[in-house]
């Protein structure tokens, strides 16, 4: 058995892995969760998970009226109510479904209090990658990557080593926009921009591939999980999301994973590694249906965010976390209608080229680069009521 703690229970991947907790009763036990402002959805996991003891919501007033009514539950609020619960509790694995920078500081407390991570949360490693494999070096623990890319990559680098690796090639649908030209995409809808034509997602990061910053994040992504220098990652679009992405080797022989869009398979095997179990699966891929797969490279003029986000990664220090900060801000103000599709980018393109460039040696640091991006984007989407 697998004792397994959930944060973000209540979003797309947290929900998708308490379909894999259901389906292998067996093999894990979901002993604690924190979910956000879903309360319904915390009630729902009390009825069917009864042994669970202690979870957290995001609000003190709500988790104030759950204790009336479940006396015998320990109830934690806020961040630090995740923490507690990450450090604390007697479990294997931390699955950490957050979305955005909210992640950050529950990875590194689960790790440096001894715990596995299987990480869906990218910003974990985009704010402070450096951090997390220090604390990862120092409390001798594994990193697991859910996001699908990251997980085929995974899959594609075993049984090989990474020092024979040519290049990783990670594979981009395109998001909502993928055909739209640059006079499009000014009167692109937060409608448009949520229709993504392969995944099912949270909002959040539907909207982050529409931008590509999505796939920019997840180039910074793949530097830290496989220590890959950047000029050793290539981006590849790849609009039927079949070939989750690829490893190349020195010997220019290109190993990939293939699947059906589906993240309960990658979330399924960062929580089963090394070993592969049956999954109940409505469409699996079926390449004889499937006929063809295409495969270009991207266009960056069109999409600027992945070319910055290149350039932040290479240049390191706080850019990355004032990349990430600067994006949540205008990711949202776009899903708020408050400013149009292409300002986003404007934001987080403003806001990395005028950071006072810093190097990231602390948790404060991070935190302060965070801040930082916030409150410059915050300046910049007042600036479009003006
Ligand atoms: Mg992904």
């Amino acid at each position: 058995m697998k004792r397994l703690v959930l944060l973000g229970a209540s979003g797309s991947i947290g929900t998708q892995t308490i379909d894999i907790v259901l389906q292998h009763p067996d093999l894990f036990e979901l002993v604690s969760f924190g979910v956000g402002k879903n309360i319904q959805k915390a009630e729902d996991y009390l009825q069917t998970f009864p042994s669970i003891s202690i979870f957290s919501v995001e609000k003190e007033e709500d988790a104030e009226q759950l204790r009336k009514k479940y006396p015998n539950k320990t109830i934690l609020s806020g961040e630090e109510g995740m923490e507690e619960i990450v450090k604390k509790q007697d479990y294997d694995l931390l699955v950490n479904a957050l979305v955005g920078f909210a992640g950050f500081l529950p990875t590194l407390a689960a790790i440096q209090s001894g715990h596995d991570v299987a990480l869906a949360n990218k910003e974990t490693l985009v704010c402070g990658g450096e951090l997390i494999y220090q604390a990862l070096k120092e409390n001798h623990c594994q990193l697991y990557p859910i996001d699908s890319e990251h997980s085929a990559i995974w899959q594609s680098l075993r049984g090989n080593k990474i020092e024979q690796v040519k290049r990783l090639l990670i594979t981009c649908s395109g998001g909502a926009f993928r055909k739209k030209s640059r006079e499009e995409l000014k009167d692109a809808t937060v409608e448009e921009a949520l229709a993504h034509p392969n995944w099912s997602m949270g909002a959040k990061i539907t909207i982050d591939s529409a931008t590509l910053m999505n796939k920019g994040f997840e180039v910074i992504e793949a530097h830290w999980l496989f220590h890959m220098p950047y000029e050793k990652i290539r981006v590849l679009m790849h609009p039927e999301s079949v070939v989750h992405s690829a490893v190349e080797y020195v010997d220019h022989s290109i190993i990939a994973q293939l699947g059906a869009p589906d993240m309960r398979l990658p979330i399924q095997y960062a929580l089963t590694y090394p070993d592969r179990y049956d999954y109940v699966l409505d469409t699996p891929l079926d390449l004889a249906k499937l006929g063809s797969l295409h495969f270009d490279d991207p266009d960056t003029t069109r999409f600027p965010l992945l070319a910055l986000a290149f350039e932040a990664g290479k240049k390191g220090g706080n850019l990355n976390a004032v990349m990430n900060a600067a994006n949540e801000v205008a990711n949202a103000a776009f899903r708020n209608h408050e400013i149009p599709f292409l300002k986003i980018e404007e934001i987080v393109i403003s806001a990395v080229h005028h950071a006072p460039f810093k190097e990231i040696e602390c948790v404060q640091d991070v935190i302060d680069a965070d801040r930082w991006g916030r409150e410059y984007a915050c300046q910049l989407v007042k600036g479009e009521h003006a």
